[in-house]
C-alpha cells in the first residue's frame, strides 16, 4: 500500500477527498498547499487509528486486467464534433443517460473561472460540460450527491479523471447496476492555483476580465491546439503559455508523475481520449481534422451501452495496446524546472502580475538545446532534399 497514509509523500495523494468524506470521526480535511493542490490533513486528536483512510484510499490499486475494447470513435453529427475536444464520445454516453431519466456529472468553470463538478438532468446542460478544462477540478460534494441519486434508483453519469472515478467507487463502496463511470485519459492535472494566477495576470494586461477560456477550439483544427481567450470587452486571443506549461508537464499535481492509473488497464465503464497517432495505425478513417476519439469500453454495463449508441457513431474496433502506445500509458516525467516555478509561486516571487513571464521562461528549453535542435533540423533538411 504505497498511498500517502503510509508513505506521508505529496506523490502518493491523488487528491480525490474520499478519505475526509469516510472518516467516522471526521478528523480528516482537505486542506490546499503553497502549490495549489488538496492534501488530507488529520487532527491527531479526534483520530482513533481505525486505519479505514488507508485501506480504503483510491490510490491503492490492484492492477486486473479487463476484457476491454478500443475503438476509433467520432461522433456523426458535426455540431457535436465542434463543441467536443475530441470525437465527441462523452456527449453521446451523456445523452444516452438523460434520455433514461438519469443525472450526468461533468466539469463545468463558475462565473470566475473555477473548474469544479456539477451535476444536469437535461439535454441543454451536457453543452457546459463538453470541451476539455485544463486543471484539477473542484469535486464540490459530488460523491455525496451521486449516492444520494443513486439510492433513489436514478442512472448516474460520472465523469472525471481516472483517480477521481475510482475515488467515488471507493467511496461507495458497492456496485450499483446504475452508475455509469466514464474517465477522460489523463496525462496529468495542472494545479488549480496557477490557473488563477494566469487568468489574473491576463486581466491586468489587458485590464478586462477574462469572460472564458476555450483549450480546445477548433477553429484552426483538432490539431492545432491553441486556446483562445475571450474576455468581457468582446475581445478574444490565442494565449499559450499556461497550455504549454501544462504540455510540457511543469505545473502538475506531484502525484500526476507517479500516477496509478496510466496505463491500457482502465477500471471506468469508458475511457476516453483522443485519438492521437491515429495515421499510423488506420489510414482507412476519413480523417478532417475535426477530432478523433479513442474509446476504450471496459465493462459489460459499457459494452451495452455502446450497442445502443453505436447507431450515433463512426466505430472501428483496434487493438488495446498499440492503440495505447500512441497515447498516455507510461508516467510523464518532471519538467526540469517544475519545482523551481512551484519555489516561486509558493514564495509569492512568482504572483498574478508576471506569472505568464514565469511560464514562458521556464518551459523554454536551454540554449543549447535549442541550438542543437537547430543543427538537427537543418542537417534533417539538407538529407531530404
Ligand atoms: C486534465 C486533462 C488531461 C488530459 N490528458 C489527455 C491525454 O494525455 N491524452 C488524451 O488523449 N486525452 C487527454 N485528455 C482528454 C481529452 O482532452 C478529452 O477530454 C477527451 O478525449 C474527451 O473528449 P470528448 O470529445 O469525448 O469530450 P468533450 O465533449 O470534450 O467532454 C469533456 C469531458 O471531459 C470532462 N472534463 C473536462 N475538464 C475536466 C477536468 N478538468 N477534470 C476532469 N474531467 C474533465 C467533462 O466533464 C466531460 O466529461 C485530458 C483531459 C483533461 C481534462
Amino acid at each position: 500500500m504505497n498511498n500517502f497514509f503510509v508513505t506521508h509523500e505529496k506523490k502518493d495523494c491523488n487528491g480525490c477527498g474520499m478519505c475526509e468524506l469516510i472518516c467516522p470521526q471526521k478528523a480528516i480535511k482537505m486542506l490546499m498547499d503553497g502549490e495549489g493542490f488538496l492534501y488530507p490533513n488529520i487532527e491527531k486528536e479526534k483520530c482513533i487509528n481505525c486505519g479505514l483512510c488507508k485501506n480504503r484510499c483510491s490510490n491503492n490499486i490492484n492492477k486486473i486486467k479487463n476484457d476491454e475494447d478500443t475503438y476509433i470513435a467520432i461522433s456523426k453529427d458535426k455540431n457535436i464534433l465542434k463543441g467536443s475536444s475530441s470525437g465527441g464520445m462523452f456527449f453521446h454516453i451523456a445523452k444516452y443517460i438523460i434520455d433514461k431519466k438519469g443525472v450526468v456529472f461533468g466539469v463545468t468553470f463558475d462565473e470566475n473561472l473555477n473548474a469544479h463538478h456539477e451535476y444536469i438532468d437535461n439535454i441543454e446542460g451536457i453543452k457546459k460540460f463538453q470541451g476539455s478544462k485544463y486543471v484539477r477540478s473542484d469535486l464540490n460534494n459530488a460523491y455525496l450527491n451521486v449516492e444520494k441519486f443513486l439510492k433513489n434508483d436514478r442512472y448516474v453519469l460520472f465523469t472525471g479523471t481516472p483517480c477521481q472515478c475510482e475515488g467515488l467507487r471507493k467511496y461507495l463502496n458497492k456496485s450499483y447496476n446504475k452508475l455509469i463511470t466514464c474517465e477522460i485519459v489523463c496525462h496529468a492535472n495542472p494545479s488549480p492555483k496557477v490557473f488563477k494566477l494566469y487568468i489574473e495576470n491576463l486581466e491586468k494586461i489587458k485590464k478586462s476580465k477574462v469572460e472564458n477560456i476555450y483549450f480546445r477550439s477548433k477553429e484552426n483544427g483538432w490539431r492545432n491546439q491553441t486556446p483562445i481567450i475571450e474576455y468581457e470587452d468582446g475581445s478574444k486571443e490565442e494565449e499559450n503559455s499556461y497550455f504549454n506549461a501544462f504540455v510540457n508537464e511543469m505545473i502538475n499535481r506531484p502525484s500526476c508523475y507517479d500516477c496509478r492509473f496510466c496505463s491500457e488497464m482502465r477500471y471506468s465503464d469508458f475511457s476516453i481520449a483522443d485519438f492521437w497517432g491515429i495515421e499510423k495505425i488506420d489510414d482507412t478513417i476519413k480523417d478532417n481534422d475535426t477530432g478523433i476519439s479513442l474509446l476504450n469500453v471496459n465493462t459489460q454495463n459499457g459494452k451495452y451501452i455502446l450497442e445502443y449508441i453505436k447507431k450515433y457513431l463512426i466505430l472501428k474496433k483496434v487493438n488495446t495496446k498499440e492503440a495505447f502506445s500512441l497515447n498516455h500509458h507510461t508516467n510523464v516525467p518532471v519538467h526540469r524546472n517544475r519545482n523551481k516555478f512551484f519555489k516561486g509561486v509558493c514564495s509569492g516571487k512568482i504572483n498574478e502580475s508576471n506569472i505568464i513571464f514565469y511560464l514562458n521562461k521556464y518551459v523554454k528549453k536551454p540554449l543549447y538545446r535549442r541550438i542543437l535542435s537547430r543543427v538537427k533540423k537543418y542537417f534533417n533538411d539538407i538529407l531530404s532534399q
